[in-house]
């Protein structure tokens, strides 16, 4: 309106002159001084609604329609100095047009003035709202976005996380990614067992992808392995080259993402590389082909969360599988253990089974040699074969040493034997041992002595025949191996302070109000030692002056035994020596008990030496013979007779029930023989007085427990182990018709 005014006015001036109209004129330059004003105030207006609104988003058309009023307005204000002559009708028209453009300028602005605050307020508001709503919708769907992202990516960790198997978490991430994502394909590189390429381990739309392998060291694989960030890659390079090329295929977009493998070091399965590095493998994610579908910024999120949590489950996996291996492999060693143990005890039974029998067996010829050559010996013989029949005798006992102790020994190593605890005199004991080796020491013209200190126990509680038998090893080793000179036994109670010994830390002795060290010392004037032999005296079958220890009868086994028994008696053993031909001494130390009181314990047992009996025989002794072994009866029937007494020998059980009677003073029976047990129990039943009854004494080769309580149980009142001599049979007989019974211990 106002432009169209203004185009018409500006080039007006050619017309004919007319005398200008005083009023015409005044109402023109009015008019344009008020088309000016108005066209003036406009921009100021505008621009006041421009700073005013918040939001407006078309500023530099403003501007432009600003700078043209302005124009509009100049025009109109230069207008007031071109007032020149025209015609009337033109003057009537333009001033008519002024007047309106002025009416209308003016209104227009007036009511812009009018309005600037109500479009200010409402549609300000409105453009404002809309603003805002546009912004919170996008920040919604970015927060649904997000939301979305993170319920997939539990979903996806709830499934990946619900195994521990490898395989199953990395097939169940692909299927999960390949669902919530809607992928074309999605593959998984894994390093290879060198380490120098990526082969295609596991693809969503491929079962058995094989043997395709790429070098590690392309640029693109180098790309996503430098960050942990999904990383859009060519749909051409070969690791995204998982379909094959065909017509006018168009890819769709791939991305790839580095998974850390953690702790791979421990992988060592089928073609998991062995690694101390820190590893990845490469996820390989594939869009739709043919779609215009791009990945999304949320998208690209939850890949990578995916493939750190995919890391985190196979780390667990691989400790589970670690565990898992050291499981199956302790289970393993247990089962070969247990086999071992089986075969162990296995072979224990059966070297206590041959032992138990070649004891028994072994026992009963040596019965027949020694107590035969024993008979023969006390007939009347040429020198030359006394000398025969003494050195057979020597060797048979020898043999039955040596058959003892390996006994000893094996059931020591099994745990099987057992000590027989009691209460003896102690002082007779070690009386006892000094006279049966002194004999033997008188023939090698050696002094021996005997020191018990006064605060001695005379009574002790342990087993006295283990005992004596370390004890006699002891003394017998410093006499074997002395030549001259003089041996000293020496027996006190420990005090604390020698108790310990540096030599044997394992050694922990424990003092108690109910027991005592006793602490044997035996020092001899001998051969001696040499000070690094002395460790391995203690090893079985060692000796260590080979020869003249053989030739002495020793079998490398004394100590052995010695040192197995002290220990179970909660002792320890040792040698001191200074060297070759210095002497010796040898100490130990064996925890006893104090009887509390005498009356309450069992009569103290004190071993017999075996006592010169001389000639001492049994004349008329009515004794019966059970035995089955024509030799063996025979043999106990010639050592009987050779001491006198009247004997008769049965080979049944029925045979020896049907004939014992009142008249015979013992049955010997050879136990385990034929029912030896069974008539037993009937020979005392068939004696109901006591002081009628024979004795029944078993004679048996077997030295285990079992068969002495048998013998017990079973009423026998003796036990007489094989083999036997004469001058043994002599003694035990007499002890037996002494005291009634004689239960005699290995
Ligand atoms: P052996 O039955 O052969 O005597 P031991 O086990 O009793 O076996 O002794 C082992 C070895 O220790 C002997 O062969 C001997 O060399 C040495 N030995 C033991 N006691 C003495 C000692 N008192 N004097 C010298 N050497 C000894």
């Amino acid at each position: 309106m106002s432009l169209q005014a203004s185009g018409m006015w500006d080039c007006n001036c050619i017309e004919p002159q007319w005398p200008a109209d005083e009023l015409l004129m005044k109402y023109q330059y009015i008019s344009d001084f008020f088309i000016a004003l108005a066209y003036f105030s406009i921009p100021l207006e505008l621009i006041y609604f421009v700073k005013k609104s918040a939001v407006f988003p078309y500023r530099w058309v403003l501007v432009q329609f600003g700078a043209f009023i302005v124009l509009c307005g100049a025009t109109h204000l230069i207008n007031l100095w071109t007032f020149n002559t025209h015609t009337r009708t033109v003057a009537v028209v333009m001033t008519t047009a002024k007047v309106l453009t002025a009416a209308v300028s003016c209104a227009t602005a007036l009511m812009l003035v009018h309005i600037i605050p109500d479009l200010l307020s409402v549609k300000t508001r409105e453009l404002f709202l809309k603003n805002k709503a546009a912004e919170l919708d996008r920040e919604m769907g970015l927060i649904r976005t997000q939301e979305e992202t993170g319920r997939h990516v539990r979903m996806l960790t709830h499934e990946i996380r619900s195994t521990l198997d490898r395989h199953t978490i990395l097939k169940t991430t692909l299927v999960e990614l390949g669902r919530t994502l809607a992928l074309e394909e999605c593959a998984l590189w894994m390093p290879t067992r060198t380490g120098l390429e990526l082969q295609l381990s596991y693809t969503l739309r491929h079962q058995n992808p094989v043997g395709f392998t790429v070098p590690i060291q392309l640029p693109v694989i180098n790309q996503v392995f430098t960050t942990n960030h999904a990383v859009k890659i060519s749909p051409n390079c070969p690791v995204a080259r998982l379909r094959p090329l065909a017509g006018k295929y168009m890819p769709g977009e791939v991305v790839a993402v580095r998974v850390p493998l953690l702790h791979l070091s421990n992988f060592q399965i089928n073609d998991w590389p062995e690694l101390s590095t820190k590893r990845y493998a490469l996820m390989v994610l594939m869009l739709p082909s043919d779609s215009a579908r791009q990945w999304h910024v949320h998208e690209l999120e939850l890949v990578e969360v995916v493939a750190d949590q995919v890391a985190v489950a196979l780390s667990h996996a691989a400790i589970l599988e670690e565990s898992m291996r050291a499981r199956d492999l302790l289970m393993e060693q247990n089962i070969a253990l247990d086999l071992a143990r089986r075969e162990a005890e296995t072979a224990i039974c059966a070297r206590n089974d041959f032992l138990a029998v070649m004891n028994h067996e072994m026992r009963t010829p040596m019965h027949a040699i020694i107590a035969l050559s024993s008979l023969l010996q006390e007939t009347e013989l040429r020198p030359e074969q006394r000398l025969m029949v003494e050195t057979i005798l020597k060797s048979s006992s020898l043999l039955a040493t040596l058959i003892n102790d390996v006994l000893d020994l094996s059931r020591l190593e099994d745990g099987s034997l057992q000590l027989d605890i009691r209460t003896f005199n102690l002082h007779a004991l070690l009386r006892e041992a000094l006279n049966l080796i002194k004999p033997i020491a008188s023939v090698k013209k050696l002094f021996i002595s005997l020191n018990l200190a006064p605060d001695l126990p005379e009574y002790a509680v342990g087993d006295d025949k283990r005992l004596i038998q370390v004890i006699l090893n002891v003394v017998g080793n410093a006499v074997k191996f002395s030549k001259e000179g003089s041996i000293s036994i020496t027996a006190s109670v420990a005090k604390s302070d020698s108790l310990r010994d540096p030599r044997s830390p394992d050694f922990f002795p424990v003092l108690s109000d109910n027991h005592f060290y006793l602490r044997v010392q035996v020092k001899d004037s001998g051969s001696g030692i040499n000070p690094q032999d002395i460790p391995k005296i203690f090893t079985k079958f060692t000796q260590i002056q080979s020869m003249s220890a053989r030739n002495s009868g020793g079998s490398g086994l004394g100590l052995a035994i010695c040192q197995r028994f002290v220990n179970r008696m909660d002792g320890h053993i040792w040698i001191e020596s200074e060297g070759l031909g210095k002497g010796c001494t040898a100490i130990f130390i064996v925890k006893l008990g104090i009887p509390r009181s005498l009356n309450e314990s069992k009569p103290p047992f004190v071993p017999k030496a075996p006592a010169n009996h001389g000639q001492t025989n049994f004349p008329g002794l009515k004794v019966l013979i059970m035995d089955d072994n024509g030799v063996s009866g025979m043999v106990s029937k010639g050592l009987l007779v050779h001491l006198g007494c009247d004997v008769m020998t049965v080979s049944s059980a029925d045979e020896c029930l049907r004939i014992v009677s009142e008249e015979h003073k013992v049955v010997f029976m050879d136990v385990p023989g034929i029912d030896s047990y069974e008539v037993a129990i009937h020979i005392r039943e068939k004696f109901t007085n006591h002081y009628k009854r024979p004795l029944i004494v078993a004679l048996t080769g077997n030295t285990d427990r079992v068969t002495k309580e048998n013998c017990m149980r079973f009423g026998m009142d003796g036990v007489i182990m094989k083999p036997v001599s004469v001058d043994k049979l002599r003694s035990v007989l007499l002890e037996l018709l002494e005291d009634g019974v004689l239960f005699e211990a290995k």
